[in-house]
């Protein structure tokens, strides 16, 4: 097995809200990827700006930063051989229209509601993957992962923790 790369997803809140939307991603997830971390956050407009602040100039940033403060989100680290790629790929286009006409099963397809509540959020490459990581899990350690944590994941055994939704070593 290839070495598990790593990527950011977030449910963003009108999907954290619906329950047959959550629980439907929350498998998706559960069984294509090793859940590393998982953790439920409310933002502050301060921080839903400055996680998006590559947007700061787009017309769609207040509407951007005042929906993903309107309830909770759910932040997972998960990985896979091919994380970011399989990740965004399960997301489908950012644009929830062109998602429902070019891939009507993505994720965005089925319970997309707009461009801006486009149900979840992938890192796009291996530098903001790794920036946005360290954005929600400041106390990660990469160095950890690569050292010792990534083999333990990749080769196992490990278990699914219901409670906690994430992976954890089989003792
Ligand atoms: P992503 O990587 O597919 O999430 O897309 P981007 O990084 O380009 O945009 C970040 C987020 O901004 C998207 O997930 C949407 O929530 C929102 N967004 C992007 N483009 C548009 C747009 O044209 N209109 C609106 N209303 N929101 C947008």
């Amino acid at each position: 097995m290839e070495k598990l790369q790593l990527t950011l997803a977030i449910i963003k809140p009108h999907a954290v809200k619906n329950p047959v939307a959550l629980s439907y991603i929350r498998n998706v997830i559960k069984n294509r990827f090793v859940v590393v971390k998982t953790k439920r956050v409310s933002l502050d407009k301060e921080s839903a700006g400055k996680f998006y602040k590559e947007h700061m100039q787009k017309f769609f940033f207040n509407r951007l930063v005042t929906f993903m403060t309107s309830g909770s989100i759910d932040i997972h680290i998960i990985g896979h051989s091919n994380a970011i790629e399989l990740w965004r790929r399960m997301l489908g286009p950012t644009k929830v229209y062109k998602a429902q006409f070019q891939d009507p099963y993505c994720l965005r397809g089925m319970f997309g509601i707009s461009d801006t509540r486009n149900v979840a959020h992938g890192s796009d490459s291996l530098t903001s993957a790794e920036r946005e990581i360290k954005f929600f899990f400041p106390e990660f350690s990469f160095y950890n992962w690569h050292t010792v944590e990534e083999v333990r994941y990749r080769k196992g055994p490990i278990i699914f923790n219901d409670y906690l939704f994430q992976h954890v070593r089989k003792l």
